[in-house]
């Protein structure tokens, strides 16, 4: 079986043995043969291959750090992820690279389940789960008002049409890309469900309206997947950004950071301009940054039209986190859980667990999805904490005065991510994303939203393989 590793081996040991020009020989205009744009994880390891092979390579990077969204705050207690939680036992690529490089990791599937279960909160009113099926508040019918609602939508799907996550992109499966909000009343659920059970809290996009059912199916059957290779979840021990940095560190050149790049032009040599107007030149670009970004980029020669709309037009998901200190655990005093799922300002609550002892709360990280994220940003960092605050007070009176802000953070308003992921519209997993990753000449593209087979992290280290072997095919 030829394997990524194998082909890139052939590849580097062709150019040896043929005689040519190996990635070693830079021109006389450039100094490296490969401009990495972002220092994310899919830049860092997209890098560390082209190492691998010989070629020079130079990370740029527009923030003062290496991560990308995979960011850790290291001066809260328990330090709180405000990107990336957790990599599943299939994510083989981080897994790897994370021992390789001597980071450790930690088994979090313990303490994820720690604690009591989640809190449901309607309206600020507290519902049992034992009594959630006669509630007055459930909007759900018949047999499904048993359901909790982050567990509503994934019932319903009694068997994923997809068998296997990278047949999304199979066009005998193009018939679901259409809007989720069509697929799930197929699936029987009602407008009423959808909006508390989806919308409330959406794992893509602001609606159900607005993603591709084929983006909601992949994700279930990677999550299949995965779960088949193993059921536990993996924290880096210190926190998740010491991977990207430990991969930055074990560069050849170091990574170039607060260089944010405003100009691609390959129609001669290739070259970069960054915003304090300085160029760099090399043989070949690989841009790791999210369309979201890109798009703020100037790109010479033109895109093809398929792509220029992707980079355009491809949604991402508005994410917001608020980190919450508990002065004292005052979930011991009125015997709710410390984590609470609400469809409130707050949306969700989650206890995080870092301390030596598994069951010890380090903080409270409230995370909230789709427009409710847009709703809290209006509010900035101290106004949002001070109206979750309030919300949490509410419903819990033991609450008052327990609570310090820790720190606030929308990816939707960061510009270097401008959301938290790629989200394909209805239509567009057949009409853009076949074509938005392929080489634009000597311009290559990697990252979470070129991902085919894999999500998250492990997406954005299996995009970077991709976009290696293109430039070391070309090379
Ligand atoms: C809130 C949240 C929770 C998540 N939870 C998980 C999880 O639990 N598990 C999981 O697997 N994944 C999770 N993810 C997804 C995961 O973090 C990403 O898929 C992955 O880190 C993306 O890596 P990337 O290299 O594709 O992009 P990025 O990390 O975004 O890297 C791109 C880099 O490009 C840089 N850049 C942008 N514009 C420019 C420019 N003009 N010039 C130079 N540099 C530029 C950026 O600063 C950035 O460093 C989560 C993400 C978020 C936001």
């Amino acid at each position: 079986m030829i394997t990524r590793r194998t082909a890139l081996k052939g590849i580097a040991a062709g150019l040896v043995t043929s005689g040519l020009p190996t990635a070693h020989a830079a021109t006389a205009e450039s100094k490296v043969d490969v401009i990495v744009i972002g220092a994310g994880l899919s830049g860092l390891y997209a890098a560390s291959l082209l190492e691998e092979i010989g070629a020079t390579v130079q990370v740029v990077e527009a923030r003062d750090r290496v991560g990308g969204r995979v960011h850790t705050n290291f001066d809260l207690p328990g330090h709180p992820e405000y990107g990336a939680n957790t990599m599943g036992s299939g994510y083989a690529r981080t897994i790897n690279t994370a021992k390789k490089l001597g980071v450790e990791l930690l088994d979090y599937t313990p303490r994820l389940a720690a604690g009591s279960p989640l809190q449901l909160v309607i309206n600020d009113q507290v519902v049992a789960s034992d009594q959630w099926a006669e509630s007055i508040l459930n909007p759900f019918e018949k047999e499904k008002r048993k359901h909790m609602p982050w567990r509503l939508i994934g019932s319903q799907l009694k068997e994923n049409p997809l068998p296997t996550a990278a047949d999304w992109l199979n066009p005998d499966y193009s018939k679901y890309d259409i809007p989720l909000q069509d697929y799930f009343l197929q699936l029987g659920l009602t407008d009423a469900e959808i909006k508390l059970a989806w919308d409330n809290s959406p794992s893509f996009g602001t609606s159900a309206a607005d993603v591709s059912a084929l983006t909601w199916l992949f994700n279930n059957r990677w999550i299949t997947e995965q779960v088949k290779i193993g059921r536990s979840q993996y924290t880096v021990v210190g926190g998740n950004q010491k991977l990207p940095q430990a991969m930055a560190g074990n560069l050849k050149k170091e990574v170039m950071l607060n260089r944010a790049v405003t100009e691609i032009n390959t129609s001669s040599t290739p070259m970069v301009r960054f915003d304090d107007g300085s160029t760099m030149s090399a043989k070949h670009i690989i841009s790791s940054v999210p369309f979201a970004t890109l798009r703020n980029i100037s790109i010479t020669p033109t895109l093809e039209r398929v792509q220029r709309t992707a980079v355009k037009s491809l949604q991402y998901s508005r994410v917001s986190r608020l980190f919450l200190v508990p002065r004292t655990p005052f979930w011991e005093k009125d015997g709710l859980s410390e984590s609470m799922w609400t469809n409130g300002l707050a949306s969700a609550i989650y206890a995080a667990r870092f301390a030596k002892d598994n069951n010890e709360v380090t903080g409270l990280a409230v995370s909230v999805r789709g427009w409710g994220a847009d709703r809290l940003d209006r509010l900035g960092p101290a106004g949002a904490a001070e109206a979750v605050i309030k919300q949490i007070e509410k419903i819990r009176p033991a609450a008052k005065g327990q609570l310090e802000f820790g720190d606030y953070k929308s990816w939707w308003m960061e510009p270097y991510s401008a959301g938290a992921w790629a989200v394909p519209a209805p239509g567009q997993v057949s009409t853009l994303l076949p074509e938005m990753s392929k080489p634009h000449g000597q311009l290559y593209f990697c990252g979470e939203h070129t991902a085919v087979t894999q999500r998250g992290m492990e997406g954005a280290m299996e995009s970077a393989e991709r976009a290696v072997i293109e430039v070391a095919t070309a090379i």
